[in-house]
């Protein structure tokens, strides 16, 4: 099995560039992000429990991101590896994923902030199939409009510019350390 993890700053590309990898070598998309967006918008307990973090831009708590990664991983032994977009993002979730098979691949998408900043303030998502445009960079082929499933596009909560702000301290603060454990190794 063979375990490739993403970093980079909120809104760099990992989901874009986990969709190309996953096509290209059959391997899971795990991203924690999309799991949580799920649980929050089905108002499960799980998602009502971390609906407050993610409006702030903070992490979720790492006991529960971890119980996500491992269910998911129990549940899609099938494929030849996995992709991990926005996973691990503590210490505490890169030591998990230490025995769950390691890393073999981390890679890093570089972005200076300011571009996040103006990317982000351009984002629409899709919340059913998760497919990401930009309303200049990569619009839909119909304004407001999923090209991959039809659903009408909406605006994360999150990509609010003072909550992409605090999401970029996270990642700086809490993420980075971690992309430099696997840089030094
Ligand atoms: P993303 O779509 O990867 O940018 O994730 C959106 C939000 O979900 C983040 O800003 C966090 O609040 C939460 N989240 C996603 N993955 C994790 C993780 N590995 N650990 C903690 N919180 C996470």
């Amino acid at each position: 099995m063979l375990n490739i993890v993403l970093f980079g700053a909120p809104g760099c590309g990992k989901g874009t560039q986990a969709a190309k990898l996953v096509e290209k070598y059959n391997l899971n998309h795990i991203s924690t992000g999309a799991v949580i967006r799920s649980e929050i918008s089905a108002q499960t307990e799980l998602g009502k429990s971390m609906e407050a973090y993610i409006s702030r831009g903070e992490l979720a708590p790492d006991s529960l991101v971890i119980d996500i990664v491992t269910d998911y991983i129990d549940r899609h032994r099938d494929a030849n590896g996995n992709i991990f977009d926005g996973f691990p993002r503590t210490v505490a979730q890169a030591k998990v994923l230490e025995t769950i098979g390691g890393v073999d691949v981390a890679l890093a998408i570089e972005v200076p902030d300011e571009a996040i900043v103006h990317r982000m303030a351009g984002r629409r998502t899709c919340p059913k199939c998760n497919a990401t445009y930009h309303i200049v960079n990569n619009p839909p082929a119909t304004e407001g409009v999923c090209d991959k499933c039809g659903e009408s596009l909406g605006i994360r909560r999150d990509d609010a510019p003072e909550v992409v702000l605090q999401r970029l301290r996270v990642y700086h603060d809490q993420t980075e350390p971690v992309m430099h454990h696997y840089a030094a190794k």
